[in-house]
């Protein structure tokens, strides 16, 4: 059985990116947020556009004020006043200044700012007291300091989160050529299986893992088909699988993995031309997650089991990565793992990595996790809400005791 850094490995090598230019699209700022820059993007603006002020107070020449002091103030003469959109006409000479606010142009002439705690200005004339020298070019933000018009502003692979719509606004990137969101296809096996607007009679199941994986797919940036529920029926499943393969980057299975007699999905894999790639895993939950590539199409079948609880491990666990490398984004595939404590003892039977659910929170600077309460079978799904954060304890332990270090997984990325 592979571990579940193998099937990792496994995983980041047969998912190939969205191919850089036929996988794309133009979108605007307003349309931009959680989408990945297929290209790197330069702008045709420096930034700071121009030498302006980064303070309240007087535009100044250095050489006239370094050597006054609060007992030998400069007396400047106020030639005009700039505040910020305005371009300023006139030139400062020595015994100049002009009054000029935050983010306003620096005149001609100036070349320091002085601030206006460090001055005062005399009633009913046009003359200011500077009583302490600035350092040369002091507040004063110079044209392209930050960058340089032509520069590699945000390089491809980069997912737009706010801070990045704030730079691309701010340089006139308006248009933006991103990846295309990657198409899932999702379909739920199982012949006990209802929607959950269906009145539900004994021995039925409500279908949750169609909807969870559809969210887990959205909030990834991907596009989520929803192809219902299929029956335990050979050729019923083979039908859409063979259609889905052909439409979709990925497709994602859950239920029928397992070795149970109505487990079909594997001898379907295989019948479509299928190479399974990945078949059980030591982890736990979702021991039987099943993974297969396709010699005619470049759609990765992901059959995961049908249980609630494994189906959302392994789309946190496994899933993620894919789909992260398939949208473009240039890394931080992996998920992100960090050392903390439980107060309370961990426990498995040690036979697979075991991942745990609860809640992740700091205090006193150090990551506490929380397990969450009541029963941690996989068939528990209720005290699943809430989760983000997974507990890892690695093959051959059975026990985390309260106080020990040990590796959370977070689901807040
Ligand atoms: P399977 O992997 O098909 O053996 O299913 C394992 C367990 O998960 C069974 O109890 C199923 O009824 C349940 N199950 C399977 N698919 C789903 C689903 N889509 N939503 C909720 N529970 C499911
Ligand atoms: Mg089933």
């Amino acid at each position: 059985m592979l571990t579940v850094k193998q099937a990792e490995s496994i995983i980041l090598e047969i998912v190939k990116p969205l191919d850089k230019e036929k996988d794309t699209e133009i979108v605007t700022l307003e349309t931009a947020l959680n989408r990945i820059l297929a290209t790197e993007v330069t702008s045709q603006l420096d930034f700071p556009y121009w030498d302006n002020s980064a303070m309240d107070g007087y535009a100044v020449k250095f050489t006239d004020i370094e050597k006054c002091d609060i007992n030998n103030p400069k007396i400047l003469e106020i030639i005009e006043e700039i505040p910020a959109g305005y371009q300023p006409k006139k030139t400062i000479k020595l015994g100049q200044t002009s009054r000029i606010f935050t983010g306003g142009m620096l005149p001609n002439g100036g070349d320091t700012i002085v601030i206006q705690e460090n001055t005062e200005k005399q009633k009913d004339s046009n003359k200011v007291k500077i009583f302490s020298p600035s350092k040369p070019q002091e507040f004063v933000r110079k044209k392209g300091e930050y960058y340089q018009a032509g520069k590699p502003l945000l390089n491809s692979g980069v997912k737009i989160h706010p801070a990045e719509i704030a730079v691309l606004a701010t340089s006139q990137c308006n248009k933006l050529k991103v990846y295309r969101r990657p198409k899932i296809a999702i379909l739920s096996t199982g012949n006990e299986l209802i929607n959950p607007n269906q009145t539900l009679k004994p021995g039925q199941i409500i279908d949750s893992n169609q909807y969870a994986i559809a969210a887990f797919i959205s909030q990834l940036g991907g596009i989520p088909i929803q192809l219902g529920i299929i029956p335990d029926d050979k050729e019923a499943l083979k039908k859409v699988i063979s259609q889905a393969i052909l439409q979709a980057d990925f497709v994602v299975s859950t239920g029928g993995v397992s070795v149970g007699d109505y487990d079909y999905i594997q001898e379907i894999l295989t019948s479509l031309g299928g190479k399974i790639e990945i078949q059980h895993v030591a982890v736990k939950p979702g021991k039987p997650l099943t993974v297969a590539t396709f010699a005619n199409t470049n759609c990765i079948y992901f059959g995961i089991p049908g249980n609630p609880v494994s189906a959302l491990v392994s789309c946190w666990r496994f899933l993620s990565i894919a789909i992260k490398k398939l949208s473009g984004l240039s890394s931080n595939w992996l998920p992100v793992f960090v050392k903390g404590i439980s107060r309370d003892e961990l426990k498995t039977n040690g036979k697979r990595e075991t991942y745990l659910w609860g809640k992740l929170s700091i205090e006193e600077g150090k990551n506490i996790f929380h397990l969450a309460g009541g029963s941690h079978s996989s068939g528990n799904l209720i005290n699943l809400a809430q989760t983000n954060a997974l507990a890892v304890i690695p093959i051959g332990k059975n026990v985390i005791p309260a106080g020990e270090e040990f590796l959370i997984m977070s689901l807040d990325n």
